[in-house]
């Protein structure tokens, strides 16, 4: 078993609703146990351009899973949630009913053109690292060092719900 960090996001529709379903989704999974829920963050919506406080919030959080699944079958499984959720993907960053993205897998380092681990963009996300934090307080990101550390640096605004 590999313990293994997803990421949720959503800003389109009922947002608490979508979350809800998308984690239940995966926990009832083959190959995937449900270890921990962190608690929802607030967040603006994030562009090319930067933070966008026209387009709707986001809603965000992490689970934290035991899984046997390889991390591209895991990654088969996220997506096959998000499209389950009505995902309408419009431009790069943009809208979404529902996000989700591998964070890390048990510490693994690779990149091929499905699949970057750890997520390039985790280091500097408060909206990340802020609710990793909340149910794995050690956590070391690959390459990157403690969550601790990254959370102090990343500027990102989020808000405990
Ligand atoms: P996004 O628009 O951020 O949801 O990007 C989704 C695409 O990014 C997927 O089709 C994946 O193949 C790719 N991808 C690469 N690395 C990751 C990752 N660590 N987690 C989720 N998606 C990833």
């Amino acid at each position: 078993m590999t313990r293994a960090i997803v990421a949720f996001g959503a800003n389109l529709g009922d947002r608490e609703a979508t979350i809800a379903q998308a984690v239940r989704d995966l926990a009832e999974t083959d190959g995937v146990e449900l270890v921990a829920v962190s608690p929802v963050y607030e967040t603006p919506a994030i562009k090319d351009a930067g933070v966008d406080h026209d387009a709707p919030g986001y809603l965000n959080g992490v689970v934290s899973v035991e899984t046997e699944l390889a991390p591209h079958e895991l990654l088969d499984r996220l997506l096959a949630i998000e499209q389950a959720h009505g995902r309408v993907r419009t431009e790069h960053w943009g809208d979404r009913t529902l996000d989700l993205d591998l964070i890390d897998v048990g510490g693994l380092v690779l990149a091929d053109e499905r699949l970057t681990l750890p997520h390039p963009r985790a280091w500097q996300r408060a909206f990340v690292l802020a609710p990793w934090l909340d149910i794995e307080p050690e956590a070391e990101l690959p390459g990157f060092g403690p969550i601790r550390a990254l959370r102090e640096r990343a500027d990102d605004e989020v808000h405990r719900r």
